[in-house]
């Protein structure tokens, strides 16, 4: 569940070796960084493990997000769709981009629905971010065919599934650009951080000079000389997070294999009640096993298993409830509320119209997370943990079902 889990001597040796050379930071000082280059290498490694040509560092996951948007030129005026069950991140980093987030429904994977996708657009789409929640891949492939036909371009928030893929290619490889965070909760951790990915290289140096103040990054002249083409802003990632980056990375692929081990065990526990529907994965589709999300159908059956669950000490989910990654729960973006005088992005003369959000406007969403029961994995699990949390999932089945 998170690489704050697995953490130890491999950090320590990589963050020692920035703390010898006194550069804590991503550009310059040539002479004394004896060579060091965390947070480029970091990048190289991320590019290639996501199957892509470039990557960006940045601060944060919602910095990734606000990077991407101002690289593909959204802004004031612009629609970008989401989805109404997501972290609220996805939703502040598009009205940060100074557009209007639009929700989407979910399906049965837990993430973007094509088809209401494909219903939301209007003239004034400029941008789809489908998010890959709960350690699985979206739809991503129909949705990518209905971007194209219509001309938008594609995000793929993949901050909570990195290593999840579908088909031949990993999340965060299809669209034109993807996103990744690496705060406390996600699969690797660099203390805070995040990533953006892609294979097209304007969106890259787009998103290289905007985090970066709008440097040009050329290496023929000194930062205080560099042209600049657009203004930009400070999203810099520094080499102690590059340093963390590079010993949490190396790691991925085995904390995905823990995962694995631990969640389908707990599903196995679980085969035998025909009660219990499991989360659906788009055709070729892997999940990178983060959680175990699964459905109970029933009046109020899930909110009272996952209660179960949490009386045993087993950490489970009613994310219906959650305040932070539903829309319906969001009473400050229902309303509208920011720091500044309205309505932008809301409202106003660039958007034409005024957006109305509300309780009741995602009523498919709702209904499939009435019936939602989501357990964290975590990484860190021995024999006797895993049997207990099998027995108490099991006895909390049957009592329920
Ligand atoms: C965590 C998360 C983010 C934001 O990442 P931070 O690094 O915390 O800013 C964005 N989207 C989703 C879906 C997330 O889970």
């Amino acid at each position: 569940m998170s690489g704050f889990e697995w953490f130890g001597e491999e950090e320590r040796k990589e963050v020692n070796e920035v703390m010898e050379t006194g550069v804590l930071f991503r550009y310059e000082f040539p002479s004394e960084r004896n060579n060091v280059f965390k947070v480029e290498t970091f990048e190289r490694r991320f590019a290639s493990y996501i199957g892509v040509k470039r990557a960006q560092a940045v601060t944060s996951g919602t910095a990734a997000l606000k990077t991407a948007l101002a690289a593909l030129g959204v802004g004031p005026g612009d629609e970008v769709i989401t989805q109404g069950f997501t972290f609220i991140a996805t939703f502040e980093a598009i009205v940060e981009a100074g557009a209007v987030p639009i929700p989407a429904e979910i399906d049965h994977t837990l993430n973007m629905d094509p088809a209401d996708f494909e219903r939301k657009i209007t003239d004034r789409t400029k941008a789809v971010i489908p998010v890959h929640m709960l350690g699985a891949p979206a739809r991503i492939v129909e949705i990518m065919e209905i971007a194209r036909r219509r001309n938008l371009k594609v995000i793929e928030d993949t901050a909570q599934a990195l290593g999840a893929f579908v088909g031949p290619k990993k999340v965060g490889a299809w669209g034109d650009m993807g996103t990744f965070s690496f705060d406390f909760y996600k699969t690797m951790t660099t203390g805070e951080g995040g990533m953006i990915t892609t294979d097209d290289e304007t969106l890259y140096r787009n998103a290289s000079e905007y985090a970066d103040h709008g440097h040009d990054h050329n290496p023929a002249v000194s930062r205080a000389l560099e042209g600049r083409s657009f203004l930009g802003f400070n999203f810099r990632m520094n080499e102690l997070q590059g340093a963390v980056g590079i010993a949490q990375l190396a790691k991925v692929p085995a904390m995905i294999d823990q995962q694995r081990r631990n969640q389908v065990m707990f599903r196995e526990t679980l085969d035998g009640f025909p009660a219990v529907r499991l989360r659906e994965l788009p055709p070729g589709g892997e999940d990178s096993y983060t959680h175990l999300c699964f459905f109970v159908e029933g009046q109020g059956k899930a909110q009272a298993f996952c209660e179960a669950l949490a009386g045993k000490k087993i950490p489970a989910v009613f994310f219906k409830g959650n305040l932070w990654h539903y829309l319906p729960n969001w009473e400050h973006l229902i309303a509208k509320k920011t720091l500044w005088r309205g309505p932008h992005p809301f409202g106003g003369p660039l958007y034409g119209k005024e957006i109305e959000y509300s309780p009741d406007m995602l009523p498919q969403t709702s209904k499939i997370l009435d019936s939602l029961v989501v357990m964290p994995i975590s990484l860190r699990m021995d024999e006797e943990r895993i049997r207990l949390t099998s027995m108490h999932l099991q006895s909390v089945a049957e009592s329920l079902l």
